[in-house]
């Protein structure tokens, strides 16, 4: 791999090369591809989180299962390689859980995913994974009045929810944390944490590796049947096959409506000198975020920047994914303006990397983990911007539902959450699914300019609407 592809934006921004996570280490060399037709006991597509946690907690409760990996380029090339490092208990999809199957269910899965968040971070210590975490929690802040009443209705869902140590901050508390410009608001979580993603998915296919579980990169499945998945190199026979491949899964042949791919683009600043921290504060670098309707997430890096992130182009016509990380200057301006909109000080920075994504949208933003025990085919995935945590109790539920399939144990905790073999109906065909995808984005900007301008305390009805037309209430 090189990363001469990488194309410059303004004065020194590196523009792709899958993202800024490899800038230090440069990309990596991909393992031995498959060579021929090979036989497994559980067949892993997809080399991101979801399968790397899924090989690992297989391996740790059965080691002598055969357990093959299959990456179309190298492990940690797709979400689990470009995203924000929060490590959060958010998950897509729990409001609806909540309706379909009651509160109390819902509940659960909240626990689940606060627990989830220990879960990462004790394994990756265990398995002396250094992926520069820092335990300092979420925090969420509110700069408009309306962002400040969906702020205090977030907390109180929250709340609800089981966060019995969520608490919530007026302007001035907000501003001994992290002083956001005219900031009227937050609301922490210790249920987050700060990380590297890179470091965390290279670590865990080296330990998976060590486990001795079978990496094979540079091999793309064409197609997943039962008991089959199929390469140009040849085809991988196993009872078990998992399909992890979130944002990718319409490449597949049969998934092309499946989820829907969405970007999400970031960018990293140079380092800040000491005087720039002084002047921010953010000394529990906790991970960051705010009650927009297009929201940014932000976290403070090991090496002293600030990556920023938010919405990019959001979808490309006829499911297309973008493969190297290559960012729209339109993109980048923007998400510029939203540091400079929360750090004046900072207009003058340098960014030294610009890069994007591809997250799995499904059509009712609920992520899903489900075994079929008739065929023997899984998959876990519609994260939507929710995935870095999330992956680890899908793998868990994974690892469950096929010791449970194959008669080594009983249904478990993490069998019966209510995102356990959830239905969804399938995307709408082109042109209509990039129609009202990009309308709904239009419609996020819109309210919130206009929350800005208006300083009004109801949230736009025009945002409502967009919620609506997604499918996302
Ligand atoms: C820019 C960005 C920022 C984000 N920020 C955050 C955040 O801060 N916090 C958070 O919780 N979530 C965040 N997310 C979401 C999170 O990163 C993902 O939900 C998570 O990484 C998904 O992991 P995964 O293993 O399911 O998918 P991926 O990491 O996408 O892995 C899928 C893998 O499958 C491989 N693959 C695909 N198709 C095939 C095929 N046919 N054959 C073989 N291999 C295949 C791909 O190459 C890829 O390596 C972000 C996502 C993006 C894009």
């Amino acid at each position: 791999m090189s990363s001469a592809s990488n194309t410059h934006h303004g004065s020194g921004t590196v523009n792709g090369g899958i993202s800024f996570w490899y800038a230090d280490e440069g990309l990596p060399t991909a393992r031995e591809p498959l060579t021929s037709d090979a036989t497994a006991d559980v067949c892993i597509v997809g080399g991101g989180y979801t399968g790397l946690w899924t090989a690992y907690y297989l391996k740790k409760a059965a080691p002598f299962l055969r357990v093959t990996v299959l990456e179309q380029k190298f492990c940690g090339y797709g979400a689990s390689g470009r995203n924000g490092g929060w490590l959060y208990n958010g998950i897509a999809g729990r409001d609806r859980y909540a309706k379909l199957h009651g509160h109390e269910a819902a509940v659960r899965l909240q626990r689940a995913m606060n627990d989830t968040v220990e879960e990462v971070i004790r394994a990756a210590a265990e398995e002396s994974i250094d992926a520069d975490i820092h335990h300092g929690g979420v925090l969420e802040v509110a700069y408009t009045p309306a962002q400040l009443a969906r702020l205090k209705a977030f907390h109180e869902a929250e709340l609800a929810y089981g966060e019995k140590d969520r608490t919530l901050h007026g302007a001035r508390e907000t501003a001994e944390r992290v002083r956001v410009a005219g900031a009227v608001g937050s609301t922490w979580t210790p249920h987050g944490a700060r990380l590297h993603p890179v470091k965390l998915v290279q670590g865990l296919a080296a330990t998976v590796e060590a486990l001795g579980v079978t990496i094979h990169e540079s091999t793309p499945v064409t197609e997943i049947k039962p008991k089959h998945a199929i390469t140009p190199y040849g085809t991988v026979r196993a009872p078990y096959v998992l399909r992890c491949t979130e944002g990718f899964t319409a490449s597949l042949k049969g998934q092309r409506r499946t989820w829907l791919p969405m970007n999400s683009s970031m960018i990293a600043t140079d380092p800040l000198t000491d005087e720039q921290w002084e002047s921010i504060g953010w000394e529990g670098r906790e991970t960051l975020g705010d009650m927009a309707h297009a929201y940014m997430y932000a976290q403070r890096t090991a090496d002293h920047r600030i990556a920023l992130g938010g919405r990019g182009v959001p979808y490309r016509y006829g499911s297309k994914t973008d493969n190297d990380g290559r960012t729209q200057p339109a993109t980048i301006d923007a998400l510029r303006a939203i540091l400079v909109r929360f750090f004046p000080q900072l207009a003058g920075v340098g960014i030294a990397h610009a890069w994007s994504g591809v997250l799995g949208v499904p059509r009712d933003w609920c992520a899903t983990v489900t075994l079929d025990r008739a065929t023997g085919l899984g998959w876990a995935g519609g994260y939507v911007g929710s995935g870095v945590a999330t992956t680890n109790l899908a793998a868990r539920t994974l690892r469950d539902l096929v010791q449970q399939d194959s008669g080594q144990a009983g249904p478990t905790d993490l069998t019966t959450l209510p995102w356990v073999d959830h239905k969804v109906r399938r995307w709408e065909p082109e042109p209509f699914r990039w129609l009202g995808v990009h309308a709904m984005y239009a419609t996020y900007n819109a309210a919130d300019h206009r929350e800005l301008t208006t300083h009004t305390a109801n949230s736009s009805r025009l945002a409502q609407w967009a919620d609506k037309v997604a499918g996302r209430h």
